[in-house]
């Protein structure tokens, strides 16, 4: 069965889908053919102030709901994500291209645990008693109030849910902005709420460029926003709304090392690397891109490397068999490219990849660079695509200077048998997740974001509540009221 990708109407506001179609076109494209698939439209300023205004108006009553009342309605939004799992798989790898071998177990699936984590926290929201003697105080854990979020375009579902749960959870409404490349499974995740229960206006979804994130984020009613996305949107987005003084969250970009001492199980570091590098092709912002092999095993380990890369199968994403899709859209392959030609212009060895593959879409090959130096520009920026770096290194000390001599600081990942070494490592690594002997596991039970340029607060865990809520401090007083005159 083929599910229809044009959905019913671009936006999704107050319960409801609504179509405007005066704001200017978002063709959706499938990067696997280069065909439209869809077309939505970009919401106008009159529309973004109706999904506030819905925002607004559902904020008071749901979150008068006990947090049992609101999980139940995530969780069972968690429930028919899963049973929906194939079809929204499906939507996702044609709006993405990633391989329905990946959607099916990462994005609805993601999402759908999010929304059960959350679900399960929300009658767990508390606030404390504090005694003063006879008096006392105690604190209330309460909404912000209308929260926006803004998504990237590689995980357009998790992104989404991972946002829109923990939001929810704790007694806030938002308005969701998708990236403008994969507008259509947000759309999704707004028709699952409201089947779940969810009252209109709790969750609502509007397509747009960059500015229609920006009139979202400057509004006034807005005390709340998230961005997944890029450190110079990031930059943007925090001091518009730093001037409002609204929380924020960031989750940004990175250049994450992956470090491999000479004691590690070589296959199961080539794995790491491969899931590090070439997973969804390399769009994620937690890879390990800068891989560090220290030099007793740097030349078994691109060996075997080149060995497990005949494994890759690129073709239709929708069948089952392919692990390997093409970039989300021709503007990030151009990007791509440029880091690649600019890898071997500056000198870095080409060991594998670095080519375009013939056809439509926009395809490109799992590259691989050794003999990279810290100062090349494909060491330093952030790629975004199927680009593995590697490095070489001598001792533990000299490999920690350099993994922390980014200014990014999203994730980290160690491989070696050697325990102490393994947890004096991640002490000394500069990014808000590492991974010990394996990389890029990202379940919503743990925290997840940013230290340095990559990011603001964290998403997931319980620590989520924190910044997705905020107390109110209440002092009750049981005798008379002293005063100096
Ligand atoms: P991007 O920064 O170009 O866009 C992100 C979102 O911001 C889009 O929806 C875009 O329309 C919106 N936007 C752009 N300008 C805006 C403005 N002035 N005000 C408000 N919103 C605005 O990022 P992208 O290219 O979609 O995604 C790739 C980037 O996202 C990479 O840097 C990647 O590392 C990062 N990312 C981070 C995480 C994470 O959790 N840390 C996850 C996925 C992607």
């Amino acid at each position: 069965m083929t599910y229809p990708t044009q959905p019913e109407a671009s936006h999704f506001i107050d319960g409801a889908y609504v179509e405007d179609d005066s704001g200017a076109a978002i063709p959706v494209i499938y990067p696997a053919t280069g065909e439209i698939i869809a077309t939505l439209h970009s919401a106008t300023p009159a529309l973004v102030d109706r999904a506030l205004a819905a925002a607004r108006r559902a904020q008071p009553a749901w979150a008068a709901m006990t947090g049992t009342e609101r999980g139940r309605i995530l969780r069972r939004a968690a429930d028919i994500m899963r049973a929906r799992n194939r079809e929204l798989s499906e939507l996702e790898t044609k709006d993405t291209g990633k391989p329905l071998q990946e959607t099916l177990v990462a994005d609805a699936t993601s999402g759908a645990d999010a929304l059960e984590y959350f679900g399960g926290l929300a009658a767990t929201l508390s606030g404390e008693h504090i005694q003063m003697g006879e008096d006392f105080v105690y604190t209330r854990r309460e909404a912000l109030g209308v929260a926006v979020g803004i998504g990237a375009w590689n995980y357009p579902t998790q992104i989404a849910c991972w946002k829109a749960a923990p939001a929810l959870a704790c007694g806030n409404t938002m308005v969701f902005k998708p990236s403008e490349t994969t507008p259509l499974s947000a759309l999704k995740v707004a028709e699952i709420l409201l089947e779940a229960g969810a009252p209109p206006g709790v969750f609502n979804v509007v397509q747009g460029y960059g500015e229609v994130g920006a009139q979202l984020v400057e509004d006034e009613r807005v005390a709340k926003v998230s961005l997944t996305g890029s450190v110079p949107t990031g930059r943007k987005v925090y001091s518009a709304a730093a001037s409002g003084m609204k929380s924020v969250t960031m989750e940004l970009g990175g250049k994450s090392p992956l470090v491999i001492f000479d004691d590690a199980s070589l296959e199961d570091a080539v794995s790491a690397a491969i899931n590090a590098n070439f997973y969804s092709t390399g769009q994620v912002c937690s890879n390990g891109t800068r891989v560090f092999v220290q030099d007793g095993i740097r030349e078994a380990f691109l060996k075997r490397l080149s060995e497990r890369l005949k494994g890759v199968k690129a073709g239709d994403p929708l069948d089952e068999e392919t692990n390997f899709g093409p970039m989300v859209s021709e503007r990030q392959r151009e990007i791509v490219e440029g880091f690649i030609a600019k890898g071997s212009e500056e000198g870095a060895r080409l060991v594998a990849g670095g080519g375009r593959p013939e056809g439509a879409g926009f395809w490109i090959e799992p590259t691989v660079f050794a003999d990279v130096e810290d100062d090349m520009t494909i060491a330093r920026e952030e790629i975004f695509g199927p680009v593995m770096s590697v490095f070489g290194f001598a001792t533990e000390e000299e490999v920690l200077e350099r993994a922390n001599a980014t200014i990014y600081g999203l994730s980290a990942g160690v491989f070696t048998r050697d325990l102490a070494r393994a947890h004096r490592m991640v002490a000394g690594l500069q990014a808000g997740s590492c991974w010990i002997n394996t990389y890029n596991l990202t379940p919503v039970e743990a925290p997840f974001g940013g230290m340095k340029m990559s990011g603001v607060g964290r998403e997931n865990g319980q620590v989520a509540i924190e910044h997705w809520s905020q107390l109110k401090t209440v002092y009750v007083a049981m005798g008379a009221v002293e005063a100096p005159f």
